[in-house]
């Protein structure tokens, strides 16, 4: 029987990428059945919606989506569409395996980590308060009863949260995933020696997690140490775990060790198997419509989405065959061009080709 799956195209090289990377998991053989959805900019236009409910209950029903990037309207009252939808599915668990492949040029040879981030808490609680506004005095005068410390009045405030359940169950997945993966250790990343209350309660959570995986080595670096010890040497870490905020930050940090955003692939996961495959890349509107985009990293999403529904074989067919086209090196998209390499780039459309002919 076929899987059913959510296909959104997205805005920008969204719908382009995405084409490339259905045409490329389809001809894997895996029977998938899509279900293609609006979400973003476009649907905003043609719906008055940037998040249509038809969207939601598409991927409820499945479970599994693959999805281009969206632009958020300034006019659709949604702070990010993105986070709307991680929200209302509560995908906790945001994955970047940052793999390098042969070929690519970057500095490293060997960069080959999992970026686990929590997806929904931290400081993406959406609790602002600007500048002059009323709520914003009355916190400022209740923290000064708490505190004894008074909060300058030209101050915009933004509330940080972490949970202990949040913290539990992301250090949990993180653990779980390098069980399953057969990964080498799991370190957090945290400012715990700063913010004692938050990022000090999600690392002894972890600790305590890790006690119920003694095969799987654990320890913990303070976040700037952590990017610093990154940069100079990746192979040095496997699967890093982080709080929503720096997870953000360091994922693109693992994105530009491999390649960038072009070449990186991701996941949201939430509870019951739900999960959703996406660029991780934005909308690149000078891109759109030109057919230079880089779909390999969407593809190598494929290969993760493949996996997740069980057809293990053909996601690591898909992985293998993405490995040759970028060792070979004839068939790359622009963006993966060292300088001084001439030679002209592929297409976003001749690059899954190339994908599929190596399958
Ligand atoms: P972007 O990722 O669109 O572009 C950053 C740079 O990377 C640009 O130079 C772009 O040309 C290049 N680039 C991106 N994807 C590429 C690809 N596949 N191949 C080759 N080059 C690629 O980021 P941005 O400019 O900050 O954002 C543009 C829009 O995308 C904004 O509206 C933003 O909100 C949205 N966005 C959406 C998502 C998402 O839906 N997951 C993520 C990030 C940004």
């Amino acid at each position: 029987m076929a899987h059913g799956v959510t296909l959104i195209p997205g805005d920008g090289i969204g719908p382009e990428v995405i084409e490339a990377a259905r045409r490329a998991i389809d001809a894997t053989g895996v029977g998938i059945e899509w279900d293609r959805r609006d979400m973003g900019a476009g649907a905003f236009s043609r719906r008055g919606t940037p998040l249509p409910a038809e969207t939601l209950a598409s991927i409820r029903a499945r479970g599994v989506a693959l999805k281009g990037p969206v632009e958020t309207p300034v006019t659709s009252g949604y702070r990010s569409v993105n986070l709307e939808l991680r929200k209302h599915l509560k995908l906790f668990a945001c994955v970047r395996p940052c793999k390098r492949y042969p070929g690519v040029p970057v500095v490293y040879d060997h960069v080959d980590l999992v970026v686990v981030r929590e997806n929904l808490e931290d400081m993406y609680t959406g609790y602002e308060f600007e500048m002059g506004m009323e709520a914003t005095k009355e916190l400022i005068t209740f923290i000064q009863g708490a505190t004894g410390h008074r909060i300058r009045e030209d101050s915009g405030l933004s509330i940080k949260s972490i949970t202990e359940d949040g913290s539990e169950r992301i250090a949990r997945f993180a653990f779980e995933l390098a069980r399953a993966q057969g990964r080498r250790s799991v370190t957090a990343g945290h400012k715990a020696n700063i913010m004692k209350f938050s990022d000090g309660l999600f690392l002894e959570v972890a600790r305590r997690v890790a006690g119920d995986f003694p095969e799987i080595p654990f320890d913990d670096r303070i976040i700037d140490a952590l990017c610093m010890q990154l940069v100079q040497a990746p192979e040095r870490f496997d699967v890093l775990v982080l709080p929503n905020f720096y997870g953000d930050v360091v994922s693109e940090l693992g994105a530009a060790l491999i390649g960038g955003l072009g070449v990186a692939p991701g996941g949201h996961f939430g509870a019951g198997g739900l999960a959703i495959f996406e660029a991780t890349h934005g909308t690149a509107p000078r891109l759109a419509g030109t057919n230079q985009a880089n779909p390999v990293g969407v593809i190598l999403s494929g290969a993760m989405l493949l996996r997740h529904i069980g057809e293990e074989e053909a996601g690591d067919r898909l992985e293998a065959a993405v490995a040759q086209v970028l060792a070979e090196g004839v068939h790359v998209a622009g963006d993966l061009r060292a300088a001084g390499d001439d030679r002209p780039p592929a297409g976003t459309f001749q690059v899954a080709e190339a994908v599929i002919e190596r399958l």
